[in-house]
């Protein structure tokens, strides 16, 4: 099951985690203040590109990320980008919407509900998981046993 918006929002109360919606930089959608347990979002974003910054602010959150500084926060930033995919896009969805579109991208992301960046980052972890010696029906296989 993926995550939707108040799902999102819920898991944020139950950590004790606020969310507001403000003007950003340009250059940011979304930040976590741990010392503050503050999820900030930028008020312009789409409802596609807020699920998506919402949820990687949330693994930030989960665990206790501090800033991006450093071999630790590329380490922290790379987890965020990989558990937002994970979270966002359920394999039997994505190997349809693969199929529909004939590997378009943007309507890929259109369909699943994520913005290209989310749908390129889940790219790359099929890749990696390729290039481990697994293959895909085993990985739909195991997605569709946990559904
Ligand atoms: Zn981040």
């Amino acid at each position: 099951m993926v995550s939707d918006i108040n799902s999102l929002y819920d898991e944020a109360a139950s950590m004790g985690v606020k969310v507001y919606e403000a003007r950003l930089p340009h250059c940011c959608q979304g930040i976590y203040d741990d010392d503050r347990r503050i999820i900030c979002l930028d008020q312009r974003m789409s409802q596609r590109q807020t699920l998506c910054t919402l949820q990687h602010e949330l693994i930030h959150a989960r665990y206790r990320d501090v800033g991006c500084a450093g071999r630790n926060g590329v380490r922290n930033e790379l987890r965020a980008q990989r558990e937002t995919a994970l979270a966002l896009i359920d394999p039997m969805g994505y190997r349809t919407a693969e199929q529909m579109y004939e590997g378009d991208k943007w309507l890929m992301s259109v369909e699943l509900g994520v913005t290209l960046q989310v749908l390129s980052d889940y790219q790359t972890l099929l890749r990696e998981w390729c290039c481990q010696g697994h293959s895909l029906q085993q990985r739909y296989a195991d997605a569709s046993v946990n559904a």
